[in-house]
């Protein structure tokens, strides 16, 4: 009731009488995205009005601990004053200005301090609005740098992905994704692209145990590279944890094998970091824990803090200087999107990244990741807890009708979906992915809160795998 009055939304109307006209217009003219939006319309989803700290508040007034860092994005948690104050302050000055041909003081203060903390010499900074569209910049770029290459014109269109990526949903990122249930409907429009197995010893295919299947996974690479090094403009790769594939951790040391093989063979390696960069698996960037420098770097998710749409595509010097030139020599980079370099996004993602600096988060991510590892070692036990994976605060748990056989529930109890319904009658919103669990808080929740997270999730397990 009080939260609905505070923003002036209804203050002469009943939150009742309000809340059913909402719910009626959300179903007449909202196409949700990711939503079966015929089960939407009958799962009464929560109705979030305002944010806290940590906690969302639904127009019933009931508290919510966000379990997913609203899908993935949130650091600091919701009315952050830093945060806040960055915008208003910006507000003050402009909120918009184009960035094609032109520029802004606060755009050009992020990608400066975004050149300082990407590894290596990433430096050249082009921004958009999401992760898909970061991606998108990024293949694009990588097939005109062939063309344009001070060591020799080439043209290289393919790419290589891994099994399960997911790099956003625009038809290039489409095109180097890998999951059926989102990519099949799309098929004859996608570009070819080349795919290697995932290195995650418990998706080992029969036949394999699990030090043969990761076997089998860098062999795979070394084998495609050296048959068709000469087509390839770029290896992309999800650093260390695919995420919409079900949180699947690489095996570690891949992450830089790939770096020193795609070096070997001169192919240009994309780290797509939308969903592991700002701190989520225990450094900034997950490229830097194995010391990693891509040649390209997608940034967005965290990167706002949560707050607003902008995303990076970082580039290294080699890729950037193909594209320089007098104008008539025909190199120039001709893509781009209106809102680039929007000027409110780029306060807070600077306001963001000091925050993180100010208040030690990576810090926090340390504690908060070995927390997290002793508390899913209990979840670990449940007999219908197949398996749990971690990489920082990035959690998969995924359910099995029968672990010892590895014998998946039937996808039509939507087990992964009832789970976050008990969730959150316990208070607590989480989003499965199938019948993997996904806990993702934010890097800067409190322990405590870390406990309130695991004893609702573990709960909702014991209650709904019986
Ligand atoms: C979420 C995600 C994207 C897409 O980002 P959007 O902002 O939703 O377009 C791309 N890559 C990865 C790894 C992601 O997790």
């Amino acid at each position: 009731m009080s939260i609905v009055d505070e923003n002036n939304l209804c203050s002469d109307v009943s939150v009742e009488s309000m809340l059913s006209v909402w719910q009626q217009q959300d179903v007449d003219h909202v196409w949700h995205p990711f939503t079966p939006m015929t089960v939407y319309a009958r799962e009464s989803p929560p109705m979030i009005v305002s944010g806290k700290g940590f906690y969302l508040e639904d127009a019933h007034g009931k508290q919510y601990l966000d379990g997913i860092s609203a899908l993935w994005c949130n650091v600091h948690g919701y009315q952050v004053p830093e945060l806040d104050a960055a915008i208003t302050e910006q507000l003050g000055k402009i909120a918009h200005t184009t960035f094609l041909g032109g520029t802004s003081p606060i755009a050009i203060e992020l990608a400066f301090e975004l050149a300082q903390r990407t590894p290596g010499d990433l430096n050249h900074v082009f921004y958009s609005d999401a992760g898909a569209t970061a991606v998108e910049a990024a293949l694009k770029i990588a097939v005109q740098y062939h063309a344009q290459k001070q060591s020799g014109a080439e043209k290289r269109t393919k790419f290589i992905r891994m099994d399960g990526a997911y790099h956003g949903d625009t038809i290039g990122s489409v095109s180097i994704g890998k999951i059926d249930a989102f990519h099949k409907p799309f098929e004859d429009l996608l570009f070819e692209t080349m795919t290697v197995p995932s290195p995650v010893a418990y998706r080992a295919p029969q036949g394999y145990d699990e030090q043969s299947w990761l076997q089998y996974c860098y062999d795979a690479v070394e084998q495609i590279l050296s048959q068709r090094a000469d087509e390839v403009a770029a290896f992309v790769i999800e650093p260390l944890v695919q995420g919409a594939a079900g949180i699947l951790v690489h095996s570690s040391g891949y992450l830089k094998f790939v770096r020193e093989i795609t070096q070997k063979y001169g192919i240009p390696l994309i780290a797509d970091e939308v969903a592991v960069g700002f701190g989520k698996t225990g450094t900034l960037f997950a490229c830097e824990q194995e010391e990693v420098v891509p040649d390209i770097m997608c940034l967005a998710k965290g990167i706002t803090g949560g707050y607003l749409p902008l995303a990076a595509t970082v580039v290294n010097e080699e890729i950037y200087s193909a594209f320089l030139g007098e104008p008539s020599q025909g190199r120039t980079f001709y893509h781009g999107h209106t809102y680039t370099g929007n000027a409110l996004a780029s306060a807070v993602s600077l306001a963001s990244l000091k925050l993180i600096d100010d208040n030690k988060v990576l810090e926090n991510v340390a504690v908060i990741s070995s927390r997290l590892q002793q508390r899913l070692e209990e979840v670990a036990k449940h007999p219908h807890v197949g398996d749990v994976r971690q990489q920082g605060v990035m959690i998969g748990i995924e359910l099995m009708a029968d672990k010892s056989n590895q014998t998946a529930y039937d996808s039509a109890l939507r087990m992964g979906n009832q789970i976050a319904v008990a969730a959150r009658k316990r208070g607590v919103i989480v989003r499965p992915l199938g019948d993997v669990i996904v806990l993702m808080p934010a890097i800067a929740m409190p322990v405590q809160q870390i406990d309130e997270l695991c004893d609702a999730v573990f709960e909702s397990i014991q209650e709904v795998c019986v």
